[in-house]
């Protein structure tokens, strides 16, 4: 790279997402595939989407992990393909002067922060320069008028909701912590840096109390053992917290009569709970003691049902001057300080005045559409998942907002199905701004068709996925819009993932 000169210095950390591009742009056959076992030098020269080093080898692309852009490490191929190989790394012969000391001890195994070994201001300007290559390599823009990426001050400690899952290690002792990565084996961890403080007092409270007690942890090789999970929930604004135990326990809750006359929950699978619900009380902020029952031998962490044992069922928290209910099972934006600033320029970009009719698109539990509410006539949400819209319509009410109304549904569904009654009607569907927050994989042709036929003055597009991104901001402007703003937002510190807002106008 820039060793070689083969890259152009604003393309050093591209995000070229080489793993999408093994094909393009060179001659195949002149290339001699790696065979297994060879060793060699290489230099790093991008990252992978799964957060791997990437350098290439006469021709071939050779994705490392563990290796940052600008180390020359030496390399052995353990997964040789046609056009690509899988390497593991040996050792590092120049480290990177962008490498710096993980926090966490555990990131090797881990994999949750896939890029944690770089250095934060190298980590961000990966992710603008990733949204800014998408958009010109598959969107086909020229000029893109890119604002500074968005960082965070500390890029640690971030994540408003914890899941540790918990077990036994081979001597018996019972371990709370995360799965090593590609399997289900738990690494004891109860300090994840990207999680709060906080978790690690409570988890050393539940252990300690299952340790007195013998109460068993789930074992996922068996589908025997109670305590499967520990999920912690932190209101960032309001110091609220939540803790639920998900436990593979009976669907009959036993009530037992404490001397004090409270009811208690389970007591025949968590005895002695006054226990472990006083020590836990003991927190300052603890709001809510939960447990969620699930005997489903599958992946999903949450049952169906949740009983409280403490408290009250939900905490409160705020994103910008919005109150939100959070129940165990609540979808929430993980990081809420970096989620504030990414609706702060929603808001931002759709430039309301109080006369406008905003919809929604993938709203989720109605964030943006409350956010918006404030400024605008009337907005409309809609989503897929009719539990969120439940949320959406709770939290609604919570606020005092009266002029937002929730849809559930598919956005290309509803939307066009809107559209035509209108048309029937003998009206033209009103939108002045339209704002999405689709998932990974975009927006739906149909939906964006519907889009252009409203013709909204201003479309605010907020993608956790640039290359979607891009693909249908192409369509939007081939039919009459222009890219006007895009900023990238770093909500996922540490890992590959990052948040963007666009602003297209309509061109007149
Ligand atoms: N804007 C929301 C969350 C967006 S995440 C917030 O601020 O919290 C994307 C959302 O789109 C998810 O809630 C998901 O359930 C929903 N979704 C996925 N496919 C959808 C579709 N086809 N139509 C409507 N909503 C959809």
């Amino acid at each position: 790279m820039r060793k070689n000169g083969e890259f152009r210095s604003g393309e050093i950390l591209s995000g070229r997402n080489c793993s999408d591009e093994r094909c393009t742009g060179e001659n195949l056959k002149n290339r001699i595939p790696l065979k297994k076992n060879d060793e060699f030098v290489l230099d790093i020269e991008d990252i992978s989407v799964d957060g791997a080093g990437v350098g290439k080898k006469d021709g071939i692309i050779v994705f490392v992990k563990d290796t940052v852009i600008g180390d020359r490490v030496r390399v052995r191929v353990v997964k040789p393909k046609k056009t690509y190989a899988f390497a593991r790394l040996m050792e590092i012969l120049i480290p990177s002067p962008d490498r710096v000391e993980p926090v966490c001890g555990y990131y090797r195994q881990c994999g949750g922060c896939q890029i944690q070994a770089l250095s934060y201001e190298k980590q961000l300007e990966f992710k603008q320069h990733k949204v800014e290559s998408n958009l010109r390599r598959i969107g086909g823009f020229e000029q893109i008028p890119m604002e500074p990426v968005i960082g965070m001050e500390d890029p640690f400690h971030y994540r408003n909701k914890s899941q540790f899952p918990v077990g036994t290690d081979k001597n018996g002792k019972i371990i709370a912590g995360f799965y090593a990565e590609h399997s289900h084996r738990i690494i004891p961890n109860r300090d994840c840096a990207l999680g709060v403080p906080v978790n690690r007092d409570i988890l050393d409270i539940v252990i300690a109390y299952m340790e007195r007690y013998h109460v068993s942890a789930y074992d996922e090789g068996t589908g025997q053992g109670l305590v499967r999970h520990v999920l912690i929930r932190y209101g960032f604004r309001t110091g609220e917290i939540m803790i639920c135990l998900i436990i593979n326990g009976t669907k009959q809750p036993h009530k037992e009569k404490m001397p004090n006359g409270t009811d208690f929950l389970y007591e025949k699978e968590l005895p002695h709970q006054k226990d472990l619900i006083r020590e836990l009380i003991a927190l300052p902020g603890m709001t809510s003691i939960s447990v969620n029952i699930n005997t489903a031998r599958n992946n999903v962490i949450l049952g169906a049902e949740t009983r409280l044992l403490w408290g009250q069922l939900f905490i409160t928290d705020y994103i910008g001057n919005i109150k939100f209910q959070i129940s165990p099972v609540s979808f929430f934006q993980v990081n809420p300080v970096q989620t504030e600033t990414l609706y702060g320029l929603v808001l931002e970009y759709a430039d309301l005045h109080g006369t406008e009719t905003v919809w929604d698109l993938y709203c989720g539990i109605g964030t943006i559409s409350l956010f918006l509410a404030q400024r605008a006539r009337q907005v409309y949400g809609v989503e897929i998942v009719p539990q969120a819209i439940e949320d959406a319509r709770r939290n609604a009410a919570l606020n005092g907002i009266a002029n937002a109304e929730f849809f559930v549904g598919k956005a290309e569904e509803v939307l066009p199905e809107f559209y035509e009654k209108e048309a029937q009607a003998g009206r033209q569907a009103c939108a002045n701004v339209i704002v999405v927050d689709p998932p990974r994989k975009g927006c739906d042709d149909r939906l964006l068709r519907t889009i252009l036929q409203m013709a909204p003055e201003r479309i605010v597009y907020v993608s956790c996925e640039s290359k979607s991104l891009a693909r249908d901001l192409k369509v939007l402007c081939e039919g009459g819009y222009r890219l006007e703003r895009v900023r990238a937002v770093d909500n996922f510190c540490q890992t590959v993932h990052v948040e963007s807002v666009v602003l297209i106008e309509r061109k007149e």
